[in-house]
């Protein structure tokens, strides 16, 4: 048989103000395994607080507890909630179910926290509600139920985990007469079956019968105890020989404790009570991530794509131009006239310099300038590229659909891109019986005059935009010869630029140098991508501190949130412990639960920003079309590491918003809990 409980000057004293409460002034009680003790006394006498210490929701001031061979007066705070988790079961006046939960999950709820299985302990649960008559009332929650129902309800979650000692605080006081006995035969009915031990405070004279012995309190003494002398033939005789609860309790293994799914489950459960503040809470972290996740994947995807381009056109590329002179300060529209002109002796002499493999000259034509295209019957304006510009070279060159691109050494020629040459292409005409037919060209100068000049077209070219043409050197040096009024205009003002293609990127210092020596100036793609890198870097940033400071306010909404939740479910949390609930596990459901706040907003802001990404992407694109820019890929990307990396960031922020928040649930005294109106 197991040890008995045993009080020994056992006291309980509160700070109220500055003022001493003796709640429980040196109680001395000794309970047997087994035994229905109720305990009586006036409103204030210290019945609940004694309750309490049995419990192990509460710690004695002084005097000793000892509860099946636990110290409970010297218990660590882990050591009690093992105690209520292996050996206890609570009753209370206001049967605190969880509101949450149906009639079969309420019950459950001991056996959740002992890490017992789904399966296993819903059926356990409803075996036992169909003991005390609630069979048919397992989904039911708790406000569906009658004020009987609810108690048996709380009964059958007392008993589930087969604790050995059941402690009920008035449990009939909310129950009409008629329900509160019921509950009580069936309280007794456990007692002499299971032979649990079975505390029992009580008002009631009637109710305090059943039991076999009485203990009256009074001031926190105990003053007076009654027992019974039950008659050994009486049916009620309690059966001192039963196998006891007690000896099992402490023989079973120490329960696991609550399993993560079932804080998971939980923190859903409860994100559930409060939608619409939960889904505003989750929309302060949606603004966050998505322009976090607008940001960078702008910022991967712009970068990729200039990537992309720049090596597409070499990095082993040099860029070439002349030094201007400073602009005379008395004629301000003068032309800037070159130091040295890029002229064509010059870009021979460019060609000798070891490592370089290729040179090409630019001749860029006046941005204003007019250009009509004839061919046959048909004109029409057009804009001229040299098929160098960065717009024609972005992206991968397509085929041509006929003849050949303008070659970077072509010096006369013209490529129609695919707008212009179907605008001339006559009936049952195909591109390749354009190639090696002249056009001719009219150029305007902007008072009037005007003079054409003839280039044979030698491709077809894809293409968007239905008026640009690719035209040759040779053409471009007429035209501007012309414009200009300078017959020597190679001589005078030379190229405007030149690319030189090195035979691989460790030349390009060695080349760059020698071509400053002849008094140019030079760029390479290298110097210009580093360059952009940062540009992109500094956009990054600040992007970044726009969307942390959204961030920063959402955490803090988060907090708040979770401050709330926390003061409307005191009285849960206090339940939750009465049941077995460790600090650790109170704290692992609010965090948990902020987390998912977190990785709510998380989840729809990775979405809205991606589709913003794509948004800003697709405007951006239709914007370059249209002005002729063509071969950009997808400027916003999302790879999985910025999927992945956005939520476990949004969680983040919820779990360190939601880490004061539930240390606070944590750290709640389960006493005053459970007095929270
Ligand atoms: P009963 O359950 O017999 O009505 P309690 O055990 O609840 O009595 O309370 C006993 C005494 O201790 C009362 O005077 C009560 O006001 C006081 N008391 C109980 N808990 C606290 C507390 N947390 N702080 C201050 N006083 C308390
Ligand atoms: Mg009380």
């Amino acid at each position: 048989m197991s040890d008995p409980i045993k009080l020994t000057n056992l006291t309980r004293q509160f700070q109220r103000g500055n003022m001493d409460v003796q709640a429980l002034r040196g109680v001395d009680l000794s309970i047997e395994p087994g035994e229905f003790v109720a305990l009586v006394g006036p409103s204030g006498s210290g019945k609940s607080t004694l309750l309490n210490l049995l419990g192990g929701l509460d710690r004695a001031s002084a005097g000793e507890l000892w509860l099946n061979g636990t110290a409970l007066h010297t218990a660590t705070e882990a050591d009690r909630t093992l105690h209520r988790r292996l050996r206890v079961g609570f009753i209370f006046q206001s049967f605190n179910l969880l509101p949450r939960l149906t009639t079969l999950e309420n019950v459950a709820v001991p056996l959740m926290l002992a890490g017992v299985s789904v399966a296993e302990r819903e059926a356990r649960a409803k075996a036992l509600l169909e003991k005390v008559g609630l069979g048919h009332r397992l989904d039911h929650y708790p406000t569906e139920l009658s004020g009987g129902e609810q108690q048996r309800t709380a009964v059958a979650r007392a008993l589930i985990h087969n604790p050995s000692l059941i402690l009920a605080d008035e449990p009939t006081g909310n129950l009409d007469s008629k329900t509160g006995e019921e509950v009580m035969a069936l309280l007794k009915e456990l007692n002499r079956e299971q032979g649990i031990t079975l505390i029992v405070v009580t008002h009631d004279e009637e109710v305090a019968a059943y039991a076999d012995r009485i203990v009256k309190l009074r001031d926190g003494d105990i003053v007076e105890e009654v027992k019974k002398e039950w008659d050994a033939d009486y049916p009620d005789f309690p059966d001192r020989n039963q196998k006891n609860q007690a000896d099992q309790a402490n023989q079973r293994p120490i329960p696991k404790g609550l399993q993560f799914n079932d804080i998971v489950r939980q923190a859903l459960s409860n994100l559930r009570r409060r939608p619409v503040r939960n889904v505003l809470t989750a929309g302060g972290v949606l603004i966050g991530i998505v322009t976090l996740v607008a940001m960078v994947s702008f910022g991967v995807g712009v970068q990729r794509e200039v990537q992309r381009n720049f090596e597409s056109i070499g990095l082993e590329n040099l860029f070439v131009r002349p030094v201007y002179d400073e602009p005379d300060a008395f004629d301000p529209f003068a032309e800037p006239s070159p130091q040295t002109p890029l002229t064509p002796e010059l870009v021979a002499q460019i060609e000798q310099i070891p490592d370089v493999i290729n040179v090409t000259p630019e001749l860029i034509l006046p941005y204003s300038i007019d250009i009509a295209l004839t061919y046959n019957d048909t004109s029409l304006p057009i804009r001229v590229t040299d098929g160098n510009e960065p717009e024609f070279t972005f992206g991968t060159d397509p085929e041509p659909l006929a003849g050949s691109f303008l070659d970077s050494r072509a010096t006369a020629g013209t490529v129609l891109v695919k707008g212009v040459a179907d605008s001339l292409l006559a009936e049952g005409e195909s591109y390749d019986d354009l190639v090696g037919q002249d056009v001719a060209l009219t150029v305007q100068l902007p008072r009037g005059e005007t003079q054409t000049f003839t280039s044979e077209i030698v491709g077809v070219r894809d293409g968007f935009g239905g008026s640009i043409i690719e035209l040759g050197l040779a053409e471009r040096e007429a035209i501007l010869a012309w414009w200009y009024n300078e017959p020597d205009i190679l001589q005078t003002d030379g190229y405007d630029s030149l690319t030189v293609q090195t035979t691989d990127l460790g030349a390009i210092t060695a080349v760059s140098s020698q071509i400053e020596e002849l008094g140019l100036q030079t760029q390479s793609l290298e110097a210009i991508l580093n360059v952009a890198n940062q540009v992109l870097g500094l956009m990054q940033a600040l992007l970044g501190s726009v969307g942390g400071l959204a961030l920063l306010v959402a955490a803090l909404g988060v907090a708040n949130t979770m401050m709330m939740a926390i003061y409307e479910r005191t009285r849960e949390i206090g339940v939750l412990k009465a049941l077995g609930a460790s600090a650790r596990e109170i704290r692992a459901l609010f965090t948990v639960e902020a987390a998912m706040l977190g990785l709510l907003g998380g989840f729809f802001g990775l979405i809205f920003g991606t589709l913003l990404g794509r948004l800003v992407d697709w405007i951006g694109h239709r914007f370059l079309i249209a002005e002729g820019v063509t071969g950009i890929g997808q400027l916003s990307v999302v790879p999985p590491w910025l999927a992945i990396g956005a939520l476990a960031f949004a969680a983040f922020i919820g779990v360190v918003a939601g880490l004061y928040p539930a240390a606070r649930a944590a750290k709640l005294d389960p006493v005053a809990a459970l007095r929270h109106e």
